[in-house]
């Protein structure tokens, strides 16, 4: 196979669920009916790589210094929900429950994958805890023994500012990811927080 072709499908490995076949499959693809769409492809990646970072508030993916949800007047800063993953936030909004602010973890804390308070941004959440504006956070991680660990990580530390925190309730199953949990059992879970338990 020519040297060009490989490295083509060895670089669409790079994405989520992709495996050699379906990257063989896509480079075929792309150089036999699809150039056009290829060219939109590379452009799209290249504007997006240079132009979105992460908010300075929430660490949202975005294209400004603030983002969307944090410069929007009609969202409440008192109550901020603390999220794994940007597309998260995506999930959340689609269930219409939620008109407060954000803020992404960008994973969930992990020892063992070298991910500690420092690069979940814990530093940045508790400088926005230390403004006095927020009354309220809502943890929406992951059910997962990863996500539990940072729910009473970030439960200490509101409590520590008097924030009250609470966390999202029924129907996001263990195990389970809250991108995939439907619109519905979404705004469920966030209309039935409880406490955070110490
Ligand atoms: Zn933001």
């Amino acid at each position: 196979m020519s040297p060009l072709l490989l490295n083509l499908i060895q670089s669409l490995r790079c994405l989520p669920g992709i495996g050699p076949k379906s990257a063989q499959r896509m480079a075929f693809h792309i150089l036999q009916k699809d150039r056009l769409g290829a060219r939109r492809l590379i452009d799209a990646l290249e504007s997006a790589l240079e132009k979105i970072g992460y908010c300075q508030e929430c660490r949202m993916l975005t294209e400004e210094t603030i983002c969307e949800y944090c410069s929007n007047l009609r969202r409440d800063p008192a109550v901020v929900c603390v999220v794994e993953a940007p597309d998260d936030v995506i999930a959340i909004e689609a269930s219409q429950q939620f008109k407060g602010q954000y803020f992404i973890l960008m994973g969930h804390l992990s020892p063992l994958d070298r991910m500690g308070p420092e690069e979940i941004g814990m530093p940045l959440l508790e400088k926005r805890f230390a403004q006095g504006v927020i009354r309220e956070v809502i943890i929406a991680t992951n059910p997962t023994v990863e996500g539990e660990a940072t729910v009473h990580y970030i439960a200490d530390m509101a409590r520590s500012h008097n924030i009250h925190a609470t966390r999202i309730a029924h129907g996001v199953p263990m195990g389970g990811e809250l991108k995939y949990v439907d619109a519905g059992t979404l705004a469920q879970a966030l209309t039935g927080r409880r406490h955070c338990e110490s």
